[in-house]
């Protein structure tokens, strides 16, 4: 089946140069013309990923951003002619996966597009694949993982630090354990706010930024300058161990 893009863009001419060059790749391309019906379509559709222009009428592509991002995981991709914007964008604001600045070359951004979807795709089938196999008795079963001075007993749901017990509140751990079962791949906010908070939970991936900042003041050596749990700009975190 193929991927849908949902493409925000008050720019006529070049939502539809997008739209076509989007539907030569192959995919189905989903369009808005502003931030409202942005959210609208978004909803009822859930796209595989948005182009999201930064200014719009209605909503600018910011406030789209932050609305989306609370509500489901998928990349975005923001547009913007603005280069003051950009650490805004990528920044923990507000959280875009990726950004161009216009004008940009069709043929990079199809490349970022591409790589976008493949980066998700990976990380579903790699969870899809692990909630099959090894979430419930293989877990169990296994050995503690050892990061350094850092023991992490997913049997036991216990955590160790130089051979004393580190108390963890729950989410604290929950988090912990999500990260180092999938220790060196980049996770976005949205993903492991989904998979330890759960659909329902309406906080926002600020949340996950304040449980990191915690775990950190816990199992890093200097919380300042992490070495296991590793910002990764605009898009999440990545566990080292
Ligand atoms: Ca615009």
């Amino acid at each position: 089946m193929a991927e849908k893009i949902l493409v925000v863009e008050d720019e006529r001419t070049l939502r539809e140069t997008l739209q076509y060059n989007l539907q030569r790749q192959g995919y189905e391309v989903l369009t808005a013309s502003d931030g409202l019906q942005a959210i609208k379509v978004a909803r009822k559709e859930r796209p595989d990923l948005i182009l999201l222009d930064l200014m719009l009428p209605q909503i600018d592509g910011l406030e789209v951003c932050r609305v989306l991002r609370q509500e489901m995981a998928l990349p975005i991709l923001m547009l913007t002619a603005r280069v003051d914007e950009v650490d805004k964008v990528v920044g923990l604001e507000v959280g875009a996966d990726d950004y161009m600045t216009k004008p940009f070359s069709m043929r990079e951004l199809m490349a970022r597009v591409k790589a976008l979807l493949r980066r998700e795709r990976l990380i579903r089938e790699k969870l899809a694949a692990e909630s099959d196999s090894d979430e419930m008795p293989d877990t169990a079963s296994r050995a503690p993982l050892e990061y350094g001075d850092l023991t992490v007993d997913l049997a036991r749901h216990e955590v160790s630090r130089a051979g004393e017990p580190l108390p963890l509140k729950p989410k604290e751990y929950e988090l912990l354990a999500f990260l180092a079962r999938h220790k060196g791949i980049v996770l976005s906010r949205d993903l492991i706010l989904e998979r330890v908070w759960g659909w329902s939970y309406g906080g926002g991936s600020r949340t996950v930024d304040v449980h990191v900042r915690w775990l950190r003041e816990k199992i890093e050596r200097d919380p300042a300058n992490p070495e296991r749990i590793i910002t990764v700009r605009g898009v999440g975190y990545r566990f080292e161990g």
